[in-house]
């Protein structure tokens, strides 16, 4: 892990780079020309320059060893740059993945090592015309070359699509099937056979180059085989799931605070009907204040994951997909409200928002869409429910009964009652068998996000009035603004899991006219709508923070 006082400077330097380099004027020119800055990519990549990559490279081969926090941090100040340019940098920390948990010790010294040194570009080959979320159904092939009945290489045939860096990058980890089944392999540009399209003509990310891949029978030597054993290669992209998407996640963060910073500025300036439109209740409460809350709730996860994973807890895959669907569906809604929040300057690519939103739109589809991560979510999380006979939940509300008793600002029974809620929902789901319905799951998927969320902010709003938040984490906001969001959101995510959560049950044929209302007893709907009360003044609350006047209305009150 880097030490505090050594990210907080790289994220320093970043950003300076930044301010004289991707300046908006260049960033506007670049997106209209669909061209990746290459020579800058590679300044950020360079060891002897700004050296990104350093930063999640191993000490012992060269690197400064960064950890998932460290990493989440930079993913976050990248994507608040350009989402295309931290595609492009960070597509090496993707694509290099499967050597750092698959690889041999020695296939590691010397790819990590030429990364670190060389500021070697990489790309992750995975994805396939016919392969999209259903890896399974890969086509490309590795057929074993035998010498003396030794496997001395492999011959690789197939196509690759959507690979960022595609058209750039120096090597490729290529995911194959063996007749053993999928392993990755490293495969140098160059290599005979081996072939790129031209660069996609994109929605958004156009500062990426995303490229399709042709192999025709491209040779490699058998020690280009991640790991020198066959079949390890889903295994492996598994391994790495709950750390990339945490990545990602950071990805819509960033990007969806980068717009809410264009807005929030723009709106105290911008006169309508006589006064600042930050002045007005019905713009800040409806395109400001729910995406802060629903960012900082995400933002919340993903820390906490990110401390888990850095504390040796695994790779937390359901946990990534968590972070991954709040941060980037949140970051999704923060950029479309902010060209709302420009109006026709919004529209425009002068203002910048209606780029971001175009870039920050790719953060739900690529590293595992966001139906694929309800599904992860909710497969995972049923599992749970099942082996404590439906007591999981209710066991989290618990703790956040309690903890509301000895932290009673921080929204947790708020959190607590979303929990409940989602208790029941899931106990009716498994006693009416509704999980048949695919919707019915992939919903789940999003009440158990947003109600884990809920408990996570809580939680983080908690540490942060008791001074015990990890000295990496994110400081924008001081202990009594951050519990208002809070309650903000849980207010929302209780919402959310009651009225929904009852809507997909009865929906789906789960509880009879003469159940309903006993139903809706366990869910304790009347206390969710008893919960929101406070709303509007916190969010009131929130609105003078994000725009620097609570010592002014400390002042009027007084
Ligand atoms: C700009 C860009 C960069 C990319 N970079 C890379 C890269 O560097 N390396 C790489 O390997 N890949 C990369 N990808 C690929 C990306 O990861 C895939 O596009 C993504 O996984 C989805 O696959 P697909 O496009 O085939 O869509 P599909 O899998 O066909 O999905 C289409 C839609 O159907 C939904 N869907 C799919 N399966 C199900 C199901 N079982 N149930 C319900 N709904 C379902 C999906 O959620 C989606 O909404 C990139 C893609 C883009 C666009």
């Amino acid at each position: 892990m880097i030490a505090n006082k050594t990210l907080k400077l790289s994220l320093k330097s970043l950003r300076e780079f930044a301010k004289k380099r991707l300046t908006d004027e260049v960033l506007i020119d670049l997106d209209a020309r669909d061209e990746c800055p290459l020579e800058i990519v590679r300044h950020m990549c360079s060891p002897d320059k700004l050296g990104i990559q350093l930063l999640f490279i191993p000490e012992e081969f060269g690197g400064m060893g960064g950890g998932t926090f460290d990493v989440y941090c930079v993913c976050e100040e990248m994507a608040r740059i350009d989402l295309g340019v931290a595609t492009a940098v960070l597509a090496t920390f993707l694509g290099s993945d499967p050597i750092t948990v698959g690889a041999t010790p020695q296939q590691k010294k010397l790819w990590l090592t030429r990364i670190a040194e060389e500021g070697l570009l990489f790309a992750y080959g995975a994805t396939e015309p016919e392969a999209g979320s259903d890896l399974g159904a890969l086509r490309t092939t590795a057929e074993p070359v035998s010498q003396d009945g030794r496997t001395i290489g492999y011959k690789i045939t197939g196509n690759k699509q959507w690979i960022s860096n595609g058209g750039v990058a120096d090597a490729y980890t290529i995911l194959a099937s063996t007749p053993t089944g999928p392993s990755w392999f490293v495969v140098e540009k160059g290599a005979k056979g081996f072939t790129h399209d031209e660069p996609e003509d994109k929605h958004g990310i156009r500062l990426s180059n995303t490229a399709a891949l042709a192999l025709d029978n491209v040779y490699v030597d058998a020690d280009r085989l991640l790991g020198r054993v066959e079949g390890q290669g889903l295994i492996q992209a598994q391994l790495v799931f709950g750390y990339t998407r945490l990545m990602v996640a950071a990805f819509g963060l960033g990007a969806g605070w980068a717009a809410l910073d264009r807005a929030i500025p723009y709106s105290t300036k911008r006169i309508q009907a006589g006064a600042p439109l930050s002045e007005k209740q019905g713009y800040t409460h409806k395109l400001i204040v729910p995406n802060v809350a629903r960012l900082e709730a995400a933002r919340s996860y993903i820390e906490e994951t990110a401390e888990r994973i850095d504390a040796g807890e695994g790779s937390l895959n359901t946990e990534g997909a968590i972070a991954k669907y709040m941060a980037t569906e949140a970051g999704n809604l923060a950029a479309d409200a902010s060209i709302q929040a420009l109006g026709g300057y919004g529209y425009t690519h002068e203002y910048m928002v209606e780029k971001i939103k175009r870039d920050v739109r790719i953060t739900t589809i690529y590293e595992g869409t966001s139906e694929i991560m309800e599904m992860t979510i909710a497969r995972d999380r049923w599992q749970l429910h099942l082996k404590t006979r439906g007591q999981h939940y209710h066991e989290q509300a618990q703790n956040f009964e309690k903890l509301h008793a000895s932290q009673p600002k921080v929204g947790a029974d708020c959190a607590a009652l979303a929990l409940h809620a989602l208790a029941e929902i899931m106990e009716k789901a498994r006693v009416a068998r509704l999980t048949r319905f695919q919707h019915i799951l992939l919903r789940l998927g999003e009440l158990i996000a947003y109600a884990e969320c809920a408990g996570s902010l809580a939680r983080r709003a908690a540490l942060l009035a008791d001074n015990k938040l990890n000295e990496k984490a994110n400081r924008r906001f001081d202990a009594n603004a951050l519990a208002a969001i809070s309650r903000i959101f849980a207010r929302e995510a209780a919402l959310k899991v009651g009225e929904e959560g009852v809507r997909w049950i009865i929906g789906a044929g789960g509880v009879s006219n003469t159940d309903l209302s006993a139903f809706e007893t366990t869910l304790r709907l009347p206390a969710i709508h008893q919960a929101q009360a406070g709303l509007i003044s916190d969010m009131d609350y929130v609105a003078d923070v994000l725009y620097n006047r609570v010592a002014k209305r400390a002042d009027q009150a007084a």
